[in-house]
C-alpha cells in the first residue's frame, strides 16, 4: 500500500493529525493497535480549561464543570480548598470522545485500521501486522503517535522518554447528590510518590487514583491504589458499585521529562506522548497533545506540498523545550518531596497567601501548551 502518511496510534494525537492532514487532501493510514477504541483507555480524562475554550470538543461527551480544588497532605488534616470564579475542568467520556474523533477522522478520509499493530520499519516500507494478516505500506512520511513508549521513535533513531510516571485509576458510576464537583489531590509520597493521588468527582463517575515513580512505591502501585481507595477522601457515604465488572480500571506510563528535543527528522515526527508532550508539573498531556498535532500537521502539509523533507527541521522540540525550565524545575521539587515530614512542610508553605496564590496559578492558571515556538505559554 502507498499513502502520503502513516499514522501509528489512534490516541488524542494520532486522531487530530490524521484528520487535520486528510482535511488537507492528503492520503493518511492511521494504523491502531487496540481492536476497539473505547477498551484499554489510559487516561482519567481531565481537560482544562483552555482545551475546552480552544477546541471544539463535542459537549455531550463532557462531564459537569468542576470548580472546586481539595489539596491534602499525608495526615489529610486541614486541608486546602481553593474554589475557582471560572469552570476550569471537565472530565470527557474518553470512550466516546475516541469514538466521535474516530468518525470525524474516517470522515476526513482517514483510513482507520483497528487491531493492527505496527512492527517496524524495513528498508523501504513499515510493516504492520493486522487481523487479515502482515502487510507492507510505503509513506512518504511516518507519525509516531503512539504513546510514552514509542516503537517509531526507536526506528526513527529520534528521542525517548525516559522520565516516566506511572498511574493507575479506578473508575466508577455515582448517583448524582448536592456534592460540589470536585478534584481531591492528596500529596503524600507514601501513596503517590513523586506524584499525587487523586479523586475526581463531578457528580456523574468518581475516577480514584494513584501516580509517581513506579520502583518507589513502598509496597507496589497496586497495593497502593487499593489502600487510597479505601479511603478515598470525598467519597465518604457514597455508595459503590458492588461487582468488579462495574469498575473500569485504567493505567499506563506519564512522560513527565518535558518535550524531548529530537521530535523530526526527514522520514517522520512524533506527537503526543511520543514527542513528550506532557506537562512535566500537572502531568497533563490532553491539552499538549493538541496543540502539537496542529503543528505537526501544519509541518507535514508544508513538507509534501512542496516535495521538500528537509521542512520537517522546523518541528523542533528543543525551541518548545524551553517554555517549560519553570514547570520542570517544580518537577523536580515534587520528585523530592520523599517522606510526610516533606509534604507536611510543603503544606505549611501551601497555606501562606503567597503559597496559595503559587496553586492557583497552576491549577487555575491560563497557560497552554504553547501553540507555535515563540508563543508564550505553560501549563
Ligand atoms: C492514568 C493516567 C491518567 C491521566 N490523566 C490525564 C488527565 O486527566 N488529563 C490530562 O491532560 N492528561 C492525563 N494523562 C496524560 C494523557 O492521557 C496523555 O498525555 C494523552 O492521552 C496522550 O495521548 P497520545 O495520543 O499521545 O497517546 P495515547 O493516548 O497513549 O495513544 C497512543 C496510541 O498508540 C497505540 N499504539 C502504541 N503502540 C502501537 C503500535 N506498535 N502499533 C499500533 N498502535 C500502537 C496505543 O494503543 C494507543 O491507542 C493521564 C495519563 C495516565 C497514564
Amino acid at each position: 500500500m502507498n499513502v502520503d502518511v502513516l499514522v501509528v496510534g489512534a490516541g488524542l494525537a494520532g486522531l487530530r493529525t490524521a484528520t487535520l492532514l486528510a482535511r488537507h487532501g492528503h492520503d493518511v493510514l492511521l494504523a491502531e493497535r487496540r481492536p476497539r477504541l473505547d477498551g484499554a483507555i489510559r487516561t482519567t480524562g481531565i481537560f482544562v480549561r483552555r482545551t475546552l475554550d480552544d477546541f471544539d470538543l463535542p459537549p455531550q461527551c463532557l462531564g459537569p464543570p468542576i470548580r472546586r480544588v481539595v489539596l491534602y497532605p499525608p495526615s489529610r488534616r486541614r486541608p486546602v480548598t481553593l474554589v475557582s470564579e471560572r469552570d476550569e475542568y471537565r472530565v470527557g467520556d474518553m470512550a466516546a470522545l475516541y469514538a466521535d474523533a474516530a468518525r470525524t477522522a474516517a470522515a476526513a478520509g482517514v483510513r482507520v485500521l483497528l487491531g493492527t499493530r505496527y512492527e517496524g520499519r524495513g528498508r523501504s516500507s513499515y510493516l504492520l501486522v493486522g487481523p487479515d494478516g502482515p502487510l507492507r505500506v510505503r509513506a512518504r512520511f511516518v507519525v509516531g503517535a503512539d504513546g510514552a513508549r514509542s516503537r517509531v521513535a526507536r526506528d526513527l533513531a529520534l528521542d525517548r522518554n525516559e522520565h516516566l510516571l506511572t498511574g493507575a485509576e479506578e473508575v466508577f458510576p455515582v448517583s448524582a447528590s448536592d456534592r460540589p464537583p470536585t478534584f481531591h489531590c492528596v500529596v503524600d509520597p507514601a501513596l503517590a510518590p513523586g506524584y499525587l493521588a487523586w479523586v475526581v468527582d463531578d457528580g456523574r463517575h468518581a475516577h480514584v487514583g494513584v501516580a509517581g515513580y513506579v520502583d518507589r512505591f513502598p509496597h507496589g502501585m497496586r497495593q497502593a491504589l487499593s489502600r487510597f481507595s479505601a479511603a478515598a477522601p470525598g467519597l465518604e457515604g457514597v455508595e459503590r458499585p458492588g461487582g468488579d465488572g462495574e469498575v473500569e480500571r485504567r493505567g499506563g506510563p506519564i512522560p513527565v521529562g518535558g518535550v524531548l528535543r529530537r521530535i523530526s527528522c526527514v522520514d517522520g515526527l512524533l506527537v503526543g506522548d511520543a514527542a513528550g508532550a506532557v506537562s512535566p508539573l500537572t502531568a497533563g498531556g490532553l491539552d499538549p497533545c493538541l496543540r502539537l498535532s496542529e503543528q505537526a500537521a501544519a509541518v507535514l502539509d508544508d513538507a509534501l506540498r512542496a516535495g521538500r523533507p528537509d521542512a520537517l527541521a522546523h518541528y523542533d522540540g528543543a525551541s518548545l523545550r524551553a517554555h517549560f525550565r519553570g514547570r520542570l524545575a517544580l518537577r523536580h521539587g515534587l520528585a523530592r518531596v520523599r517522606t510526610p515530614v516533606a509534604a507536611a512542610a510543603a503544606f505549611a508553605v501551601l497555606r501562606t497567601r503567597p503559597g496559595r496564590a503559587a496553586a492557583r496559578r497552576i491549577l487555575f492558571g491560563d497557560g497552554s501548551f504553547p501553540n507555535r515556538p515563540g508563543q508564550p505559554s505553560t501549563t
